[in-house]
């Protein structure tokens, strides 16, 4: 395998690159704010750069008006715009509205009131899987949908949902059948935010910033219709975007742990203490190593997934172990930045606390390392 980016990639890259070095990190401690929203005139002057670069709606299909780019270019995009912490890691839209990949798959009618109204800006969606008794584990979820005639009904709790206190509609992983969790008994509904018995119940304040709600569902009445392809399929579709939702993590992991080694690389050489750069000690040299080497080996394994995916490849085993090893690997990367710079790496001058937070974090969301391991080791027993 060829793992040089072609040359419209590298042309790509650059021009990002630039971007970013030029117009986000020299702000990037002031657009967003304590809650990770990003400030109204940032949002607007970084989506005017996007539309510049040529990146709006750039993960959107070229028939729905975006530039339909191929899962590698994205991984590109995903790893420089993580150089920076001038946006949201979580929710950010400066490319364009977030559309889930779902909603390509919704029938006609259905697509008039959500697809289209996401892709012009005027509504947005959040996806609620995750329950007070059911994360890691969705299989083992409460929440109920009960065919009512032509209706369900829901009924349940989804907690930590990115997104839902400005979201328009939910996209709903609710049980049909709970005997059978998650062998045939998840079915995804989309259902409105303002339906009757919808409810805001709290709203979370995380070390990342991010505030992700609890919504409890009482009984709320949803027609069939609002049913997203076969009852007992839920996971089926939910797997087909989780797949690329991993790369792009492994790819975001990536782009931080570079910046983070370029800051704790440039420090090194500055940073005299007791008559020497820290960059001349065997214990800073190898911390630098081991960073470099990861950093490429999870560039690699992230290449390699992304080109089996473009090839139409099952790539389900290549996107749990690159998830896993780039959110691992981008916090050791984050965490020793922030032992070579010292006190000055725990301060807001520097965004190395903000990437410490943020890596942390990743290592239990979508899918905790060991979750991932736990699937990972199912692959290995059988091959082996
Ligand atoms: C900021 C934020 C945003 C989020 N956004 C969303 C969202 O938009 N939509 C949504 O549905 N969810 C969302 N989540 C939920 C998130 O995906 C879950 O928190 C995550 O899946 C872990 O679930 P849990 O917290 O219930 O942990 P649990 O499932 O209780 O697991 C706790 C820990 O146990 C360990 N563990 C679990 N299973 C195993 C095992 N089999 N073997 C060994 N160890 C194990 C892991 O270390 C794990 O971290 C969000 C969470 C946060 C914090």
């Amino acid at each position: 395998m060829d793992f040089t980016l072609p040359e419209e990639l590298r042309m790509l890259r650059d021009n990002l690159r630039r971007y970013v070095e030029k117009e986000m990190i020299p702000v990037e401690r002031d657009s967003v704010t304590d809650e990770e929203e990003l400030k109204p005139e940032y949002r607007e002057k970084f989506q005017k750069g996007m539309r510049d670069l040529g990146l709006w709606m750039y993960d959107v299909p070229e028939e729905h008006g975006g530039q339909g780019l191929g899962v590698m270019a994205r991984c590109v995009i995903w790893e420089e715009m993580a150089r920076t912490i001038a946006v949201p890691a979580r929710h950010s839209e400066i490319t364009g509205p977030s559309v889930r990949a779902i909603l390509y798959d919704l029938p006609e009618d259905m697509k008039q009131r959500y697809l289209y109204p996401v892709l012009r800006g005027e509504k947005h969606a959040c996806f609620g899987q995750t329950e007070p008794d059911a994360g890691s584990d969705p299989g083992g979820m409460r929440t109920t949908a009960v065919r009512d005639g032509d209706d369900y009904l829901i009924n349940g709790t989804k907690r930590f949902i990115t997104g839902a206190a400005s979201a328009d509609f939910i996209q709903l992983m609710a049980a049909t059948d709970r005997a059978k969790g998650s062998r045939g008994g998840i079915s995804c509904f989309i259902v409105d935010m303002d339906a009757p018995g919808v409810k805001i119940t709290a709203r979370f304040k995380t070390m990342m910033g991010d505030r992700p709600c609890e919504i409890h569902f009482d009984n709320v009445r949803v027609p069939a219709g609002q049913r997203v392809g076969a009852e007992g399929e839920g996971f089926k579709f939910g797997q087909k975007w989780l797949g690329i939702g991993r790369l792009h993590h492994a790819a975001r992991a990536i782009g931080v742990a570079e910046r983070c080694l370029g800051l704790a690389t440039n420090y090194s050489k500055q940073r005299v203490t007791f008559g020497q750069p820290l960059s001349q000690r065997q214990s800073i040299q190898w911390m630098l190593v081991d960073s470099f080497v990861e950093i490429k080996a999870a560039r690699l394994m992230l290449y390699e997934a992304a080109t089996k995916m473009e090839a139409g490849e099952d790539v389900r085993n290549d996107c749990y172990v690159v998830k896993m090893y780039a959110d691992e690997m981008s916090f050791q990367v984050v965490d020793r930045a922030m032992q070579i710079h010292g006190g000055i790496a725990l301060t807001t001058d520097l965004p190395i606390e903000r990437m410490w937070r943020q890596q942390r974090s990743y290592r239990i969301t979508e899918g905790a390392t060991e979750v991932m391991k736990m699937v990972i080791a199912r692959h290995v027993l059988k091959s082996y």
